[in-house]
């Protein structure tokens, strides 16, 4: 199979994550030096400056505000903190609305001390208490299956099928699926959930860094995209095929490159993205 022309800068997307090091004006002066055209804010990222002044200076760059990461963390053993968790996803939005983005990522969350299922009913009962509030502030919620190795605490939801079928659940405009490549390229199912999902145009995001061999730490190892063995390249192919015409956006946790010079770190990450994405 052949796969299209290089990415495109114009569709390039950068996580604050990324950059963590970075306070938030001048990782939006950075982004936009480099000619990045877009930014996913972490919660994190402007909890000294605020959404609003974060908002205004992402507006002033010309960079565009891709998506707010991230809500979800819904379900719990303990209902005091699954009530709080929905107040803070409500929260979120306000956040995002004050940032002026369209768009809140939901790493759904899981409790190991119940089922998987019960996990699953719960992300189902906390997306639907916060839809209206999406829907009337007009921010789609963007579904991010995470590898299974996940399952444990962070999120029950870890296959492109399971996104999917939740997504159909809802059947709202506001309600789609983040893809990140790190979560889901092992899936022999990939290019036909993929293919489902753009079906009813419900791919939001997609999110790409890269799987390295040996991986010292499965959250905070990720590599640059070619520094290991994901074929970024045929999944970008296919989720455009699909339909999706948004940002490619970098999120990369990293100790390792956290450590090291981030205009460096930037550089390669623009290499990367001209040449293994
Ligand atoms: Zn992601």
């Amino acid at each position: 199979m052949t796969i299209k022309s290089p990415a495109d800068l114009s569709r390039l997307c950068i996580h604050t994550i990324t950059t963590k090091p970075l306070d938030f004006e001048n990782a939006v002066y950075k982004y936009a030096s480099l000619n990045v055209s877009g930014i996913t804010v972490w919660r994190e990222a402007y909890s000294d400056i605020g959404p609003v002044k974060a908002g205004k200076l992402i507006k002033d760059s010309g960079l565009n505000a891709v998506s707010l990461c991230r809500g979800g963390f819904f379900p719990s053993v303990d209902k005091e903190k699954r009530r709080l968790a929905i107040a803070d996803n409500l929260a979120a939005l306000d956040e995002a609305s004050d940032l002026g983005v369209p768009m809140v990522v939901l790493v759904c969350g899981a409790d190991p001390g119940q089922s998987l299922d019960s996990s699953r009913e719960q992300i189902r009962y906390g997306i639907e208490a916060i839809l209206p509030k999406a829907e009337e502030f007009g921010i789609k919620l963007a579904i991010e299956p995470l590898h299974p190795v996940y399952a444990d605490t962070r999120s029950a939801i870890n296959t492109m099928a399971q996104a999917n079928d939740l997504v159909d659940y809802f059947d709202s405009p506001w309600v789609g699926v983040a893809v990140d490549v790190y979560h889901v390229w092992w899936d022999q199912n990939l290019k036909k959930e993929i293919d489902r999902c753009g079906e009813g145009n419900k791919i939001f995001a997609f999110h790409i860094c890269d799987w390295k061999v040996p991986v010292i730490d499965v959250l905070n190892d990720r590599g640059i995209m070619g520094e290991g063995i994901i074929n970024i390249p045929q999944i970008r192919q296919w989720v455009e095929d699909s339909g999706f015409d948004g940002f490619n956006e970098v999120e990369i946790f990293s100790e390792l490159y956290w450590k090291t010079d981030q205009d460096i770190f930037l550089n390669k990450i623009l290499d990367a993205y001209y040449n293994h994405v």
